[in-house]
């Protein structure tokens, strides 16, 4: 993760997007900080991040003792909000607590293709169905999140009013 990482602009803002969404799913106010913390465990939530891996990982702030404070701060008020969980991350040798995107595993979410609002499906049938449905067709739903693109209900009101 503190390795360059070549990524293309459109990725990067599809990142925020997601991101926003999710802070605004849990009422946090939205923050460049924020949204970039988050962004970040949303791109590698393949496991768990300490703050210090975090904090070395471009957010710039390995160095300097307010923005490691800050970064803390905004991890906590994401924790206690439930959008991270914190867990024991051992793939680095020496177990240590790591922060993690909660329901991370295998997450299934709407998200609507005009405002972007990010809605997590927490139904094991659903996601099972989809597996299966995507197995017959020759394309295995794969570890990580499935997002189901909707028009909200909001915005279908607004589209034709
Ligand atoms: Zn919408």
């Amino acid at each position: 993760m503190t390795q360059a990482d070549p990524t293309n602009k459109e990725e990067d803002e599809e990142l925020r997007a997601t991101a926003t969404a999710r802070l605004e799913d849990a009422g946090i106010g939205v923050t460049a900080e924020r949204v970039r913390v988050l962004g970040l465990l949303i791109r590698f939530n393949d496991r768990a991040w300490t703050a210090q891996e975090l904090a070395q990982s471009g957010l710039g702030a390995a160095s300097d003792p307010a923005a490691i404070t800050r970064l803390y701060r905004t991890l906590h008020l994401l924790e206690q909000r439930g959008v991270v969980t914190r867990e024991i991350e051992a793939s680095s040798g020496r177990p240590s607590l790591g922060y993690r995107l909660a329901g991370a595993k295998s997450p299934l979410r709407f998200r609507c293709r005009s405002c972007n609002r990010l809605v997590e499906a927490n139904d094991e049938r659903l996601r099972e169905q989809l597996e299966s449905a995507g197995a017959l067709q020759g394309l295995p739903v794969s570890e990580g999140e499935t997002l189901v693109l909707v028009t909200c209900s909001r915005c279908a009101a607004g589209a034709s009013g």
